[in-house]
């Protein structure tokens, strides 16, 4: 019989695959969207916005991050996202980055996506939120950091 830490651990790796999947499904959708790695909306100080995200999408971004060997979340001083590596500009976890960061309001990458589009993907979303016990999206430097404290 597994611990409840094994369990916890299944569990984290299903969402980690679901959210993939969910990723996935909206990469095949044929609304055109071209991210053109400006990182514009990675400027979280400028742009006034900041992601929010589920909590199997910060499990996946802090499986990704910490994949690139790095523990702690930065703070970055000059209000950036804190998977934005200040040296390349680039983002550390692109091909996991969050829902919001493929959907959002970037007018260069063709603009957000209508939310009808993708409601049933947000959906999706929630429900494996609230499995994992979560309570609904939370800014990407909070939910990050709290899920490399758990995982
Ligand atoms: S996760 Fe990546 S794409 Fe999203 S805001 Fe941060 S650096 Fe930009």
């Amino acid at each position: 019989m597994g611990t409840s830490r094994d369990e916890r651990r299944r569990a984290a790796d299903a969402a980690v695959a679901e959210v993939r999947g969910i990723y996935a499904d909206l990469a095949r959708r044929p609304l055109e969207r071209a991210c053109t790695l400006r990182t514009e909306c990675c400027q979280f100080a400028i742009t006034g916005r900041i992601p929010h995200l589920t909590r199997g999408e910060a499990l996946l971004a802090a499986r990704a991050f910490r994949s690139t060997g790095r523990r702690a979340l930065p703070n970055p001083g000059d209000g950036a996202c804190p998977l934005l590596q200040p040296r390349t500009l680039r983002c550390l976890i692109y091909a996991d980055r969050p829902f919001g960061c493929r959907t959002h309001f970037c007018d260069a990458a063709g603009g957000p996506w209508p939310r009808r589009e993708v409601l049933e993907l947000i959906r999706r979303l929630e429900a494996i939120d609230a499995r994992l016990g979560g309570c609904g999206p939370r800014t990407l430097q909070g939910a990050v950091a709290d899920a490399l404290a758990h995982e």
